[in-house]
């Protein structure tokens, strides 16, 4: 049989690696599928965010974690399908 990752779209080898829910549908997937996206988050609204910038304000930011199953990543252009040659290629798409 073809195989068409040499990992087969995990990063573990071998055994259970359990399961984390996916932040947009809610599916279990098994953590070494799962695509973690990794940003930073102003607390404070837009508007308000330049006002207080323009006089100097350090704000606050948090990180926010989530988990995308294989499909939600696709649908939010984390990943994309592509063709054989450029499959080896980890650079992110954004
Ligand atoms: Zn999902």
């Amino acid at each position: 049989m073809v195989k068409k990752r040499k990992s087969g779209g995990r990063s573990r080898k071998g055994g259970n690696a359990g399961n984390v829910q996916c932040s947009c549908c809610g599916r279990f997937v098994p953590k070494d599928k799962v695509k973690t996206v990794t940003k930073q988050v102003s607390l404070v609204d837009y508007k308000l965010k330049k006002e207080l910038l323009d006089q100097g304000t350090i704000l606050p930011r948090t990180t926010v974690v989530q988990n995308y199953c294989v499909s939600c990543a696709i649908h939010r252009h984390v990943l994309a399908s592509r063709p054989k040659e450029e499959r080896k290629d980890h650079t992110p798409l954004r």
